[in-house]
């Protein structure tokens, strides 16, 4: 068994864990990160090529509502901007019609673009965390109570805690993880609360030269028809690299990787020719097929079901147990902004539950 003098432990380093990480530790206080995958960022990731544009297959966009998320990079100094949308935008609204050339309105509420990257504001998270704070391939399975704290079980060791913070996405944590006796409407709202974007499939293709902007469109396309349902500009802010990135039909996940490829070139060929093809490279990404993202539900929930619910912020096994994660947050759950509001919250709790010595550490 790991002993180690960090009782406090978290589960999961994706935004979520990593902030909540952070701000324990500017109030002085540390945490062991246990992460499932090989990586940081859960449904923060960006795909680099040298000299290609950076892709987002996760999270990408924040306005200037989302305070939580716009004040930690700003303290990072990590800089945002605006989503290129110059010109036309493309509307597909049935197979039997022509798409349209549309021109969108002006957006009362820009959406921005992290500069860097999305992963930017994860590596410098993990930069300012102890490296020998965050253990990956640590796949929880089972969180017991003991005499006088509880215990986490990753696949080959076990942890000894006073505090422990899931930041699992709830539906996943309630299936996969074993947990100590909670009330049982936990189990019951965390198996219907819809887990954000799990259900999205992601694309992007990397091109020499952003040829859709010389006529007069923006890469924006909106579509009824499919596989691409949404897609945007993807332009590396330095003007260098280019790129398209977007949304296919969620019942894309269906086909292989091929096939879905080769449809959203037919799809792109019909709005733009024959210059689609000099891609330099496509990827896509299917959430649902992402083990420590997605876990089927019992029953199908509607989108945002339950998230941000009440229950969530409550601290259960006596001050010990707590459920973090963007979908738990009061403000803006299911987002970027609501993984780190999630954080601070829960921080605030640990640090005054500590102060008022109610739990020792
Ligand atoms: C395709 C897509 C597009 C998105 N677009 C946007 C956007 O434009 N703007 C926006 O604001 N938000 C967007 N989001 C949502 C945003 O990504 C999330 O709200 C946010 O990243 C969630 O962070 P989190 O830390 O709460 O959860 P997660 O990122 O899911 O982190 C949970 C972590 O727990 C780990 N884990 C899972 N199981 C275990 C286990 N048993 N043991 C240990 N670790 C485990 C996972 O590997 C993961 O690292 C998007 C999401 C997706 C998927």
């Amino acid at each position: 068994m790991q002993d180690n003098n960090l009782p406090i432990i978290i589960i999961g380093a994706g935004l979520s864990g990593l902030s909540l990480a952070y701000f324990l530790q500017e109030r002085g206080l540390s945490a062991n990160v246990l992460e499932a995958r090989q990586r940081p960022g859960g449904r923060i990731l960006t795909s680099f090529k040298a000299q290609q544009a950076p892709i987002e297959m996760g999270a990408t966009w924040l306005g200037n509502k989302h305070t939580a998320l716009v004040e930690l990079l700003a303290s990072f100094g990590i800089g945002k901007y605006e989503q290129y949308q110059n010109g036309l935008a493309i509307y597909e609204s049935q197979p039997t019609a022509p798409a349209q050339l549309i021109r969108l309105p002006p957006n009362p509420e820009p959406s921005y673009r992290i500069d860097g990257s999305s992963s930017r504001l994860i590596e410098h998270l993990t930069k300012v965390i102890p490296a020998s704070q965050i253990k990956y391939e640590q796949l929880v399975q089972k969180v017991e109570k003991t005499a006088n704290g509880l215990l986490v079980h990753t696949q080959n060791q076990s942890w000894k805690a006073s505090i422990v913070v899931s930041t699992l996405p709830p539906n996943l944590l309630v299936k996969t993880v074993e947990l100590p006796d909670l009330p049982e409407e936990v189990y019951e709202i965390a198996a219907r609360t819809h887990t954000w974007m799990g259900e999205s499939i992601k694309f992007g293709l990397r091109f020499k030269e952003a040829f859709w902007r010389k006529p007069q469109t923006s890469g924006t396309i909106f579509s009824n028809v499919g596989p691409i349902i949404e897609c945007h500009d993807h332009t590396d802010p330095s003007g260098q690299y280019f790129g398209l990135k977007g949304f296919l039909h969620p019942s894309t996940y269906r086909f292989d990787f091929e096939n879905r490829k080769q449809q959203v070139l037919q799809q792109l060929r019909k709005f733009y020719g024959a210059v689609i093809d000099d891609y330099l490279d496509y990827e896509d990404r299917v959430w649902r097929a992402e083990t420590f993202t997605y876990h089927p539900y019992d029953t199908e929930p509607i989108p945002h079901q339950n998230n941000g619910h009440p229950i969530f912020r409550q601290a259960f096994l006596e001050g010990r147990f707590y459920i973090s994660g963007s979908e738990t947050a009061a403000q803006f759950p299911g987002y970027m902004d609501g993984a780190v509001r999630a954080a601070r919250w829960i921080s605030k709790s640990i640090f005054s539950t500590i102060q008022k010595q109610q739990i020792s550490t």
